[in-house]
């Protein structure tokens, strides 16, 4: 579905951006796996993908600054020559109650998750608008169209990563880039096994399917959104979240 298709996927070493890089390396894309800082996960994601027959490299960057994104995009076309699809899925969560929140913390979260999703953009649009052909995902989450108590900081910068889908959309649709949003809603992670019993199952009893989702849920979706079969579908937001918030 994806053979000879060069994909970026940022924060990929854990959690939903792991998923998505071996499911973009199934489907037959070479896989460029960003991190941040944890290299051991990397070459072991590396092996896995190796093994199974894939193609993967990695390339080390903060995507929350300038010149590492920019690096990150610039090694890619360097090392393989074009980008087909990027996937904007590095995220954090720094989450406190209005009142209490940092400016620090505010400043990081938008930064990692909205900064860093607009600097990608930014750099991966030349190639693709040389290529006059891109696929964008940016991994945004229900918390961004609906807020949630304690993730001011968070809220806001999902809510701003669908402002920019839609806006990217847009302006690079008449050179043949698709740019979309994926809005996962509860899903297992890291992210949310920090989270107590007590507040999961508080979770879980408000998502008809009654589930949190697996990380290979979220990526079924972006594979999709990466594939010729969404060829019509741009700056649209897709929920995967089990009918939490029908
Ligand atoms: P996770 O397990 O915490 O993994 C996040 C990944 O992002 C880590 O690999 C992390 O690298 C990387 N990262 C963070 N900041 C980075 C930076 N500045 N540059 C490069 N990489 C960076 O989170 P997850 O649950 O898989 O979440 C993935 C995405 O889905 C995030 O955007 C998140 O907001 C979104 N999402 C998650 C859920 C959920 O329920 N899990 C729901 C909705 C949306 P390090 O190892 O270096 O920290």
């Amino acid at each position: 579905m994806l053979k000879g298709k060069i994909a970026v996927i940022t924060g990929a070493a854990r959690g939903i951006g792991r998923a998505i890089a071996l499911q973009l390396a199934e489907y037959g894309a070479k896989v460029v796996v960003n991190y941040r800082s944890n290299r051991t996960q990397v070459d072991e994601l590396l092996q896995t993908i190796i093994d199974a027959g894939g193609e993967a490299i990695a390339i080390q960057a903060d995507i929350s600054k300038d010149e590492e994104a920019k690096a990150l995009i610039d090694t890619t076309v360097e090392k393989c020559g074009r980008i087909d699809i990027l996937v904007n899925n590095a995220g954090i969560t720094k989450d406190n109650l209005l009142m209490r929140m940092s400016e620090a913390d505010f400043i990081d979260v938008v930064n990692t998750n909205l900064k860093g999703t607009f600097l990608c953009m930014k750099y991966a649009s030349s190639p693709m608008l040389r290529q006059r052909a891109g696929k964008i995902i940016n991994i945004s989450s229900v918390v961004g169209i609906y807020g949630n108590i304690g993730q001011a900081n968070y809220a806001a910068s999902k809510a701003g990563v669908i402002g920019l889908t839609k806006t990217v959309a847009k302006e690079l649709a008449s050179r043949g880039i698709t740019v979309n949003a994926v809005a996962p809603g509860f899903i297992e992670t890291d992210m949310t096994n920090k989270l107590s019993d007590k507040i999961k199952e508080a979770c879980i009893s408000q998502i008809p399917l009654k589930r949190f989702g697996t990380a290979k849920e979220v990526a079924n979706t972006v594979c999709f959104l990466a594939s010729d079969a969404a060829s019509y579908i741009t700056g649209q937001v897709i929920q995967v979240d089990g009918g939490m918030v029908i």
